[in-house]
């Protein structure tokens, strides 16, 4: 199987940065998740390389959704990275791990007033979905006596070739504002008094894995530039959004990187913003492609069993990884104690969750697995701990950190206690 340069086979053990996964296994339990800091690097980098060299003003803003972990926030911050936030919370988490407000776009299709304060109070930029939400932000800017710089969330209509389920940008999606619609909003933002709209955003789904629908979403965006420069709105940057995918088949899938990406697209963006005699800068907004292959999540096998299937039973289920149950994503496995032994049984890797759904890897062909064996599940640094849950009342397992040499918890696993540490016992009860 293909690997990344961070991943590697030697021993038999599967390592990640120089490191045995079996022996993070042993050292911090299972589950674990284990992210490359410098992958994470890399591949920010890998973007600021392919797009400044075409273009001067770039800005790389990590989709913080993907993975909120504060600790890889922190190194993103540390290389200039700003952020995607769509919540109060990842805002707070991005501004604590140093990320310049300014950096920062609040994207969100359901703001609570609580949010649109929050974000005029930091002064960061918003990106509005709605009318009703330039109105509210308006009023919240009114009322702290300052001027909120937003864009709208454009809906370009396109089909993309991804799942439907994280498909953004399709006409008939809950994201943003119809593209025949958007003059008329930022007419009506000119007028608001505390609005100044700066830019426009767009983000047209996920794991998409061909570039033409991003040429097709920046035309998009040009074509309203231009319409919106000849209304007097002054652009400042346009936001093309993330979506970029990764080959989680790795022997299989394209594998599209930054520079591909910025191959197609730059040029349609300088080209067009030059035709319009403006300089924006140009925002992109990548979440999965800077963090998914950082990171492997290791899982202890319990018990195998056969019956009409063969089983193994491992430690991490949807409550730890729910992509393969929400979205019926693949993800490489690898039997971590067994990296170099011939794959001859057909396994079906299985969570412990009170779930027939909780299916981690189906029909897969691995080497022979007793319990106690460690499967490390590829590709599960984006969408992977920031979806998971307590379900069935489990503790969420502890995140590892790697960079050079270097190997520190940065999550603790939880324990019981954190189960209860939220609950209130009602008087009646006492
Ligand atoms: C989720 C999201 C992203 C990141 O998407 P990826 O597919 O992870 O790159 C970027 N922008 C917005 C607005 C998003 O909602």
């Amino acid at each position: 199987m293909r690997l990344a340069h961070h991943l590697a086979i030697k021993n038999g053990h599967l390592h990640i940065n120089g490191q045995d996964c079996v022996a993070l296994a042993e050292k911090y339990g299972t589950p674990l998740y284990v992210t490359s800091e410098d992958r994470v690097i890399e591949q920010f980098e890998s973007y600021k390389k392919a797009l400044g060299a075409r273009y001067p003003k770039v800005q790389v803003l990590f989709a913080a959704k993907a993975n909120g972990n504060l600790a890889l926030l922190r190194a993103l911050a540390q290389k200039g990275a700003g952020a995607d936030v769509f919540s109060s919370g990842e805002l707070h988490l991005a501004l604590e791990a140093g990320m310049a407000p300014e950096r920062l776009l609040f994207n969100g299709s359901s703001k609570t007033p609580a949010d649109l304060r929050l974000a005029v109070e930091k002064g960061v930029k918003v990106s509005l979905d709605s009318l009703d939400e330039l109105h509210q932000l308006d009023a919240a800017a009114q009322a702290a006596g300052k001027i909120a710089q937003v864009s709208f969330r454009v809906n370009p209509a396109l089909e993309v070739p991804t799942h439907p389920k994280i498909a953004t940008g399709l006409a008939t999606s809950k994201f943003g504002i119809p593209h025949k619609e958007i003059p008329a909003a930022y007419r009506e933002a000119l007028a608001c008094r505390h609005i100044l709209p700066v830019g426009i955003h767009c983000h047209i789904g996920s794991q998409i894995l061909d570039i033409e629908p991003f040429a097709r979403a920046a035309e998009v965006m040009i074509r309203i530039a231009k319409e919106l420069t000849l209304m007097g709105v002054k652009l400042e940057f346009i936001d093309l959004g993330g979506g970029l995918g990764i080959p989680y088949h790795h022997d299989t899938d394209p594998s599209p990187i930054a520079e591909d990406y910025a191959a197609k697209v730059v040029p349609i963006f300088k080209a067009g913003v030059e035709a319009c005699g403006i300089s924006p800068e140009l925002w992109v907004e990548p979440g999965r492609s800077l963090v998914a292959d950082s990171t492997v999540l290791l899982t202890r096998v319990n018990s195998t069993k056969s019956a009409h299937k063969r089983f193994a039973n491992v430690d991490a289920g949807f409550n730890i990884l729910v992509r393969p149950a929400m979205y019926d994503s693949y993800h490489e496995v690898i039997v971590a104690n067994k990296a170099d032994e011939p794959l001859i049984t057909e396994y079906t890797v299985t969570g412990p969750i009170c779930e027939t759904g909780d299916i981690l890897a189906p029909d897969r062909k691995l080497p022979q697995l007793a319990a106690g064996d460690i499967i490390a599940v590829l590709d599960a640094g984006a969408y992977g701990y920031a979806m998971s849950s307590q379900y069935n009342s489990r503790p969420r397992c502890p995140e590892v950190l790697l960079r050079g040499t270097q190997v520190a918890l940065m999550r603790r696993g939880e324990t019981v206690d954190d189960l209860k540490a939220a609950i209130e016992r009602p008087a009646w009860q006492m």
